[in-house]
């Protein structure tokens, strides 16, 4: 029989299997503490634990976050970690440091089946939805590694800020995802204020509602065009969810909230959705919306057919926003040296015949070297 993983149970999740242990629920808030807080795997430090439990624990559950395959460090401290999962695959996660902040980018597909035009996940396809272990585990392995290291950022942390913007569509793996977002903001696991977590979305309308009501996390929508024709283009899912049925979800998310905004995402892709009519079109789009702008420049990737937008087009297009009113800001582009910014991860292990073929072709094209000499 496998152990059950306790990695990705929130409060109420881990209390329901102590009471089926035959165990008092409350025990769940020490076990949450010691697995998340002091990012213990092993259950025979948990010494406000009876032995009689810890026993138990061990022989039936266990504390399992994802393998570390590889880390990289780009030349501006932004660290790129390659996670192994199980049943094959890889998934990516970023950590981006800056002076008073520190952001985790994780992921939550292996994979993504939306095929967004411009973004490198999607070369891939869609191979499965993380579990909520392997979700909130990539905080964890990166909380517990740079505690070692002794990396703080605020006096009490290494990472103030997640944000569900790595591989995959976080919203088409609700459960594990809600799952994962209700430890990050336990007080007896991550603590993090609900204004530190966003959850960036394509546009899956539907469960921008549910979110609403499981999860009060920020959002981000990646909009990218002012109009269904292009938008349709780039983001196909808004062949499905168009923009005006993703901007009533938006309203409705903020719950007439007059101090929260959603965050629209849009990627600059030069001559594409750059120009300053697109600027115009957006203004009036936004118009009774209640958000700010994060434009991104693109992050080429081998084989795209995009480019970025140049810098002065980049900042005609802010000051068109800018002009009418639009908080708009410009997301730094960091890691690209590694692969690790915006829409460039593609978790290089996950293919992994493709792999071994060029690596069988070139141990043959070595020995063919060797044999002409
Ligand atoms: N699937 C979710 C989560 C991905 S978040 C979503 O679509 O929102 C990553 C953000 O980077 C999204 O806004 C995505 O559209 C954007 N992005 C994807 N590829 C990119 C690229 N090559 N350059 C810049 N941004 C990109």
């Amino acid at each position: 029989m496998s152990k059950i993983n306790l990695l990705g149970l929130n409060q109420k999740a881990l209390a329901q299997v102590l009471l089926d242990l035959g165990e008092k629920p409350f025990r769940a808030q020490q076990i949450l503490k010691w697995i998340h807080a002091e990012s213990v795997d092993d259950f025979s430090v948990m010494t406000n634990l009876s032995k009689v439990l810890r026993q138990k624990l061990t022989e039936l559950c266990e504390i399992r976050p994802p393998k570390i395959i590889s880390e990289h460090q780009a030349k501006d401290g932004t660290r790129k970690w390659l996670f192994e999962v199980d049943g094959g695959g890889a998934i990516e996660t970023v950590y981006i440091p800056e002076p008073e902040r520190a952001t985790l980018c994780i992921s939550s597909q292996v994979g993504c089946a939306l095929n967004c035009s411009f973004c490198h996940t999607a070369q891939q396809g869609f191979q499965r939805n993380l579990t909520a272990a392997e979700i909130i585990g990539q905080l964890w392995v990166v909380v517990k590694t740079l505690k070692k290291e002794g990396v703080v950022i605020t006096p009490d942390r290494a990472v103030t800020n997640v944000v569900m913007m790595g591989m995959g569509e976080p919203l088409l793996n609700f459960d594990n995802v809600v799952m994962a977002l209700d430890l990050m903001l336990d007080d007896l696991a991550y603590g993090l204020s609900k204004r530190r977590v966003t959850l960036s979305t394509s546009g899956v309308v539907p469960a921008i509602d549910q979110l609403r009501d499981a999860c009060d996390v920020a959002l981000a929508v990646s909009l990218h065009a002012p109009n269904d024709a292009l938008r349709t283009q780039l983001v196909p899912l808004n062949k499905k969810y168009p923009i005006a049925e993703l901007l009533a979800a938006c309203k409705r998310y903020l719950r007439d909230d007059k101090r929260r905004r959603i965050t629209m995402e849009y990627v600059m892709l030069k001559g594409v959705n750059d120009k300053p009519e697109h600027a115009y079109e957006l203004v009036r789009l936004l118009k009774d919306v209640p958000s700010k702008v994060n434009l991104i420049p693109f992050n080429p990737f081998f084989g795209t057919q995009y480019e970025r937008s140049d810098e002065h087009a980049i900042r005609r297009f802010q000051d068109i926003l800018m002009e009418a009113g639009l908080v708009t800001m410009k997301r730094k582009t960091r890691g690209d040296d590694i692969d690790a910014a915006c829409g460039q991860l593609a978790g290089q292990v996950n293919d992994r015949t493709q792999r071994s073929i060029k690596f069988k072709q070139s141990i043959e094209n070595r020995e063919l070297l060797v044999q002409s000499h």
